[in-house]
């Protein structure tokens, strides 16, 4: 079938909407029209690559209704509203998410991985999960990234427990997560880290209990402070070299014979090679990766979704900016550039 895809066709070229044709689903692969898709700092970072393998078709959150499946999967069907992500919902090392075929201006592309910046997608199985259909398709679309990467890392990385103290440095969409996630897993103190005001001010929305504005002095100085010597996780949701080794310092050191440091999550992912002052983890400190918040999608969506109605994801305070279809997708990217949009941004297409 044709569709329109918001087209990576050049390194430093606005996206080009244009036609691309999709296959019938193989035996794997599902069709689904999307309904919305969220707009993550994940795409800046390709767009701003320029090894990005072009041409490429972006996004990996939405949401849609599936149009069509192939004959080996069982676990959603024709007319089944779905949450679309890039983290595989129940994959083994035998069946990871394979790519999907497309063609645009009468070439044949391999998409990489998922991509949701277009009005309708191919597939694999993996990155489809059922959405109960009684919720709304626009903010949920935010659940297959900014969602399941923000509280997963609390949740499932970080394993954060009931009085337990945590930082994080960036509330942008997926910082609000971890803030949110936090909240959930009753941290006894959330500590919002962020470098402008008006995004502290919306972070307390979410559960921060303190805030600190990186630009009036050395945050971790004054972690240390409200903490008495630091939080046991620090969470770095940009995964710059300066917040990369914050993260660490802001973790409260260890005590030798009693008890391990505290534990550095980087979330953000670094651009390039980055300089550490290893000392910082003499005192039994930590530092660990968060991917896709070490999520199960095929639990852990259904329960974001169940927060969600109960009020502890509010997913619609989340997302602050909603573009009306896919023409507006550069207008979304520049306005994410310039650091206008608190929260997650997303593009509705159509709605049920
Ligand atoms: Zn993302």
């Amino acid at each position: 079938m044709k569709t329109r895809a918001a087209v990576h066709v050049q390194h430093g070229q606005p996206l080009a909407v244009e036609e691309v044709e999709l296959a019938d689903p193989g035996p794997e692969e599902v069709l689904v029209k999307l309904f919305a898709s969220g707009i993550c700092h994940s795409q800046l970072h390709q767009l701003h690559n320029p090894a990005q393998a072009t041409p490429a078709l972006l996004g990996h959150e939405a949401t849609g209704v599936v149009l069509a499946k192939g004959r080996e999967v069982d676990h959603v069907h024709e007319g089944d509203h779905v949450i679309v992500t890039w983290v595989p919902r129940d994959s083994t090392e035998e069946a990871r998410p394979r790519p999907t075929v497309y063609r645009f201006r009468g070439e044949e592309q391999r998409a990489s991985g998922i991509y949701t910046w277009a009005e309708h997608v191919l597939a694999h199985e993996q990155l489809v999960l059922p959405l109960d259909p009684d919720v709304p398709v626009d903010v949920t679309a935010i659940i297959g990234c900014a969602v399941v990467t923000g509280v997963g890392a609390v949740l499932g990385t970080a394993k954060v427990q009931p009085g337990q103290t945590v930082a994080v440095f960036g509330v942008g969409g997926v910082g609000i997560n971890v803030l949110a996630g936090a909240k959930i897993a009753q941290a006894g103190r959330i500590i919002a880290v962020d470098l402008e005001p008006s995004k502290l001010d919306y972070a307390r929305e979410f559960g921060a209990t303190d805030c600190i504005d990186a630009r009036d002095g050395d945050p971790v100085e004054a972690i240390q402070e409200l903490t008495g010597g630091g939080v046991d996780f620090a969470f770095d949701a940009i995964g710059h070299e300066v917040t990369m080794q914050q993260i660490v310092a802001a973790t409260k050191p260890g005590v030798l014979g009693v008890r391990r440091g505290g534990t550095a999550v980087l979330i953000g992912i670094p651009q390039g090679p980055v300089t550490f002052n290893a000392r910082l983890f003499t005192p039994e400190r930590s530092f660990i990766g968060s991917l896709g918040g070490s999520s199960h999608p095929i639990e852990d969506y259904p329960q974001y979704v169940q927060w969600f109605k109960e009020g502890a994801l509010p997913l619609d305070k989340m997302v602050t900016k909603t573009y009306e279809g896919l023409d507006s997708i550069n207008e979304g990217v520049a306005a994410l550039e310039r650091g206008e949009i608190r929260g997650r941004s997303i593009m509705v297409y159509d709605r049920p």
